[in-house]
């Protein structure tokens, strides 16, 4: 278990920052963050775009998202077919697609050893060129594991869905060694050590007040750990597969055309959708 590789999310460099969270709210208007009402109720409160930018979440939009995936080094055809499988679990209650695409596809696959597993976030996948990966599955043959593409594979998809990981409880938190992972998030990620305690040396039940409403422990998205920043120097794996309230979230964020949250067919022909405010508060 000790052998098992663990997943860093990828993050844009910080002077794409402002323009991918542009993007993201104009791609959906729901990953933009309330603003605009601290600024109605904080007279002369006027937050900086590069604070805006952090709050800001990367989802896509909700009308069916159909995303191209291509692969950087000619796994065979078994193999691709394999990895797409696993990527289209989500669509059970999702309403997105992952299709192969030979030209220009906006998910691209690479199988760099020594690189890890990781994925960009949502929506920051378009702000990649276009000759470089957005998910790196180090080392995937046919031979690996299929708990493996369960646990990997979905996982990475999830991130390229917009789904960060999940917060995680006090007991793993206490398992970290605080210096080395502040060492660690800096060396790998550029962090700060103010953003490691924020992302990752805080538990839930301290940070729940700024972040999701409630934790899942067994979420695919759980946060993981690699053994070199834990005391006793194993990884923290989290979840192993995508679980029952995993797919009831998504399902929500991705809403299936026969669901209850399903989006009216005319909102699609709508081509002033900045424009358009539901709310003027
Ligand atoms: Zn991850």
């Amino acid at each position: 278990m000790s052998e098992l590789i663990v997943c860093l999310p990828k993050v844009l460099p910080r002077s794409q920052w402002v323009s991918a969270a542009r993007m993201a709210s104009e791609i959906n208007p729901v990953n933009h963050p309330p603003i605009e009402r601290l600024m109605q109720a904080i007279p002369g409160f006027s937050p900086h775009p590069l604070h805006i930018a952090v709050l800001t979440t990367k989802y896509w939009h909700t009308r069916g998202v159909r995303l191209t995936v291509g692969f950087l080094d000619n796994p065979s055809k078994a193999l691709r077919t394999r990895i797409l499988s696993h990527m289209n679990a989500w669509n059970k209650t999702a309403n997105i697609r992952f299709v192969e695409a030979k030209t220009n596809p906006q998910v691209r696959i690479a199988r760099t050893v020594g690189d890890g597993y990781w994925s960009y976030l949502g929506t920051d996948i378009l702000s990649i060129q276009a000759d470089a990966p957005t998910m790196n599955l180090e080392s995937f043959t046919m031979t690996t594991p299929e708990s493996e593409f369960h646990r990997v594979v979905r996982h990475e998809t999830g991130h390229t869905m917009g789904f960060p990981h999940e917060h995680m409880r006090r007991e793993l938190v206490a398992k970290i060694d605080p210096e080395k992972a502040i060492k660690y998030f800096k060396d790998t990620q550029g962090w700060s050590r103010e953003e490691v305690e924020q992302q990752v040396l805080t538990p839930i039940e301290e940070s729940s007040l700024l972040g999701t409403a409630h934790a899942d422990p067994k979420s695919i998205m759980c946060y993981q750990i690699p053994g070199i920043i834990t005391k006793d120097g194993k990884p923290i794996i989290g979840g192993l597969d995508i679980d029952k309230s995993d797919y009831a979230f998504v399902g929500k964020i991705y809403p299936k055309p026969h669901g209850s949250r399903a989006v009216k067919p005319t909102e699609k022909s709508s081509s002033k959708r900045k424009k358009s405010r539901r709310r003027s508060s």
